[in-house]
């Protein structure tokens, strides 16, 4: 399912594909498709809500 994050590195947005079938709490990598930065993408699936609620962080693997 596609849900939309904020880039921690330049503030845009942009829309990430998530699997639910892959589990309801995932860690993911993702590039940024605009700077390319990589995320850190804590998703938990949030069943009131049927969709994921994210926990978004800065990679801590990429430096300066
Ligand atoms: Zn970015």
């Amino acid at each position: 399912m596609q849900q939309k994050i904020r880039c921690p590195f330049c503030l845009e947005k942009f829309s990430l594909e998530i699997y639910p079938e892959d589990g309801d709490n995932q860690d993911l990598t993702y590039d940024c498709e605009i700077c390319c930065h990589p995320i850190d993408i804590g998703a938990h699936w949030n069943e009131d809500l049927q969709k994921f609620t994210l926990d978004i962080r800065r990679s801590t693997g990429f430096s300066e």
